[in-house]
């Protein structure tokens, strides 16, 4: 008869945002962890420099809650909104400037939380020194704190979701109660659900024709351009609308080094965001205004990643119920899509709220299935939220800018119903709304089996 009171042993496999912040949160419920990582380092090689992390409230409200928002602002620039530009402003000397959206107070405080904009690897860093710091709590079974132990250049080379195991290149195996796919949209543990569905993982992924170039310009560069004051200058992120081509800049951590990101046709390679892109920013831009033209110019090298319409899966966890994805494996987001770091906290949050509930390891299945089908439904809003921009959105958005309005505030249905889909998604609370399932389903199971 298993130990109601053990702790259970959780093998991660990847070490970015979804296996961190899960590590954290298990650990905050008494669980054991294993991370696996297969880069040999945090963030992987270091010869690209890290682009932007935006965490909107919903994600940083997590981070604060676990106790890091002195960590966050010493690291992250607090996001102000965005200012929204064409991409091809045509002939005109300045650019052609939509409006500008920012992000509202009130909005912040029903949220509980900043949109945050670190470098990605600040982000890595802090969840990283969280997940290894030891645990003040003891489990209450053998009176040991519970364990986060995180290992680089393990990489998975197989999964038995029957066993609960995964082997490793070296050709050890690792055996836990269950095991949490963090290995992105690529990854070996999404793959091996795939196959259970019977779907082919080389083929599932559609291109959509569309890829994401991103780079980095260090702030001090990018100020000694006074015409280029738009990218660096409140609100210190841009949007820029074309047709078949797009710009997001942000200003990323304490340093506001800018990251440019640019959507683009013009490329099928199918990149990572570790390797360099064959091609260079300034050569995939196509028609843009010379100020974007020019920033590209100044940009090191870019990363290219395809952006692909990926395959849902049925289910986030396996037939035998221990073994499940989270983050991008679970849920690929195109590339730097605004929900996907606060997503991917929320899941941690979640997962970790739900076990602290209970240790029996009997109860795996049950709760991961009920939390999945919780986050698709949730995710469907938030793709919605991310589908923006069109014409009719671009007049309502003049429309408000001219009435000296928020771009977003407008009494535009199609606007209003964004914000509102947004003020919802921002107020979302996993750890309330695991909570909440405990309450309603997962205790009477458990009065049931008693
Ligand atoms: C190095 C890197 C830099 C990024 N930079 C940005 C950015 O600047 N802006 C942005 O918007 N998004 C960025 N992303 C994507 C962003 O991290 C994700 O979209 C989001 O945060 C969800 O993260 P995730 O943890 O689910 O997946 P990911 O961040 O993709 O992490 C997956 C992890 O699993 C590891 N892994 C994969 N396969 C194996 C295996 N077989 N065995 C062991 N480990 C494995 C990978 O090395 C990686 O560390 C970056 C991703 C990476 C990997």
């Amino acid at each position: 008869m298993a130990d109601p009171d053990a702790a259970l042993n959780f093998i991660i496999v990847g070490a970015s945002v979804a296996g961190l912040a899960s590590a954290i949160a298990l650990k905050a419920s008494r669980h054991n962890v294993l991370v696996l990582e297969k880069e040999s380092q945090l963030g992987g090689p270091s010869s690209i420099p890290n682009g932007c992390a935006r965490v909107p409230p919903n994600g940083s409200k997590i981070l604060f809650d676990w106790g890091l928002e002195s960590q966050t602002r010493a690291k992250a620039n607090i996001g102000s909104g965005f200012d929204v530009y064409k991409y091809d402003g045509g002939i005109a000397p300045d650019r052609d400037f939509v409006g500008i959206n920012r992000w509202n107070p009130e909005l912040l405080s029903e949220a509980r939380g900043d949109f945050v904009q670190f470098r990605h690897q600040d982000l890595l860093r802090i969840l990283y020194d969280e997940a290894i710091k030891p645990s003040k709590f003891l489990q209450s079974h053998d009176k040991l704190p519970p364990r986060v132990t995180v290992l680089f250049g393990e990489e998975v080379v197989s999964v038995d979701c029957d066993s609960s195991s995964v082997t490793l290149r070296s050709g050890e195996i690792h055996m836990g109660e269950a095991i949490i796919g963090a290995d992105g949209p690529g990854g070996i543990v999404r793959r091996a659900l795939l196959q259970e569905e019977d779907i082919d993982p080389e083929s599932c992924d559609v291109p959509t024709g569309m890829a994401l170039y991103g780079a980095v310009i260090p702030k001090a560069l990018v100020v000694e351009h006074p015409d280029l004051a738009t990218f660096y200058e409140f609100p210190e992120s841009t949007v820029g609308m074309g047709s078949n081509r797009g710009l997001i800049t942000c200003a990323a951590g304490k340093e506001k080094d800018v990251t440019i990101w640019v959507y683009t046709p013009d490329s099928s390679q199918d990149g990572t965001w570790t390797e360099e892109a064959e091609l260079k920013l300034a050569d995939v831009m196509g028609s843009c205004d010379p100020q974007i033209k020019k920033l590209a110019n100044l940009a090191g090298p870019a990363t290219c990643v395809q952006i692909k319409e990926c395959h849902e899966l049925e289910s986030w966890v396996s037939e035998s119920g221990r073994v499940l994805v989270l983050g991008d494996a679970a849920h690929p987001f195109p590339a730097a899509s605004l929900h996907t770091y606060s997503t991917t906290l929320e899941d941690a949050a979640f997962l970790g709220k739900i076990f602290s509930h209970t240790r029996n390891s009997e109860r795996v299945p049950e709760f991961l299935r009920d939390r999945c089908a919780l986050i698709r439904e949730a995710d469907k809003q938030y793709i919605g939220v991310v589908t923006a921009a069109d014409e009719l959105l671009e007049a309502s958005m003049r429309v408000n800018q001219a009435a000296g309005r928020n771009i977003m505030d407008g009494e535009e249905s199609n606007l209003q119903q964004m914000l509102d889909e947004m003020r919802m998604v921002f107020s979302y609370d996993p750890a309330d709304d695991a909570d909440e399932w405990w309450m309603s389903w997962g205790r009477m199971r458990g009065f049931a089996e008693q």
